[in-house]
């Protein structure tokens, strides 16, 4: 079974419609959303929940009332202010780092699992997908991208298939680290924009410094012909294959309105083609068989 997590550096490159034709493609795959903060590929494959499970990524502390003498030391203690003047304790402000229950003279705080989001198993038209949502103000996607990724990774090998992809966070954070950590090859998405050219020099260096082999998308490359030059000269100088060149079609707005893929809709011809061509790259890359294109 072969892992490929798909990452953009930042959103707006056109990454969540590419995964999507991908799955179109791959017949043997689990999908992962894991750009859990902002997950958006259920939009377009519309998945069918089969099982919803909840997800404690943190802790918060609770006071029980019949033990508390109301001396206000865990009030004081707290760095965050999570402690209101009737001890009320804000679940939100609450970091969970258990100073108060530590030092409480009566033993009265106890650390309770905090519910942070929720994750799914779905059937969606293009086969089986994990994805989760992460409740408002929540702020351990690393651990939940960690959870989506085991989930897929159990289906695919319950069921037999070949391939997990990976819809990977923004940024170069940690849920960008639980989404490549030992994964096959990451795919970065990039435009030819100056700062595109920036993001994907930074998720190359995350990429790198990880030893995890990369290849690189390049979408809308004619919009701007000499920041395709200069991505192309940065992965050259990085021996990291250019897998695509998709040309910018206003046909792939309209695929998505109509929550298609682009291998949906009629009128991405061309995008299409291209997809199909980076699959088969992609899969000759992550299956060791030789150069590409
Ligand atoms: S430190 Fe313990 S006893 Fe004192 S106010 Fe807080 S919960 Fe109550
Ligand atoms: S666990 Fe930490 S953040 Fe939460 S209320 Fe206690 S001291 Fe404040």
């Amino acid at each position: 079974m072969r892992q490929i997590t798909v990452i953009s550096g930042k959103g707006g490159t056109g990454k969540t419609s590419i995964i999507a034709a991908l799955s179109s493609l791959a017949d043997t795959a689990v999908l992962a959303d894991c750009d859990v903060d902002a997950a958006d590929l259920h939009i377009i494959l519309n998945p069918d929940v089969q099982r919803a499970e909840e997800f404690s990524g943190g802790r918060v502390a609770v006071i029980r009332k019949s033990q508390c003498t109301q001396c206000g030391a865990c009030r004081e203690l707290c760095r965050f202010d999570a402690i209101g003047g009737s001890l009320a304790i804000d679940p939100i402000a609450c970091e969970g780092c258990g100073v108060c229950a530590a030092f409480c003279p009566e033993k009265a705080i106890t650390m309770m699992p905090k519910l942070s989001g929720h994750w799914f198993v779905s059937e969606t038209r293009n086969g089986p997908m994990v994805h989760a949502r992460l409740g408002i103000a929540e702020d351990n996607s690393g651990k939940l991208v960690s959870q989506v990724r085991n989930e897929a990774k159990q289906l695919a090998e319950a069921r037999g298939l070949d391939f997990v992809i990976v819809d990977g966070p923004p940024g170069i954070g940690c849920p960008v680290i639980a989404a490549i950590a030992g994964v096959d090859l990451v795919l970065v998405v990039t435009e030819p924009t100056l700062s595109g050219l920036h993001d994907l020099e930074r998720v190359l260096a995350t990429a790198g410094h990880f030893n995890i082999p990369a290849a690189v998308c390049v979408n809308k490359f004619d919009i701007n012909p000499r920041n395709t030059t200069a991505i192309e000269d940065l992965c050259s100088r990085q021996s990291v294959p250019v897998v695509a060149r998709i040309p910018y079609d206003r046909s792939v707005v309209a695929a998505l309105l109509q929550k298609q893929t682009v291998l949906e809709h009629e009128a991405c011809a061309a995008v299409a083609d291209e997809i199909r061509q980076m699959w088969g790259r992609i899969s000759a890359l992550t299956a060791g068989k030789g150069s590409v294109a």
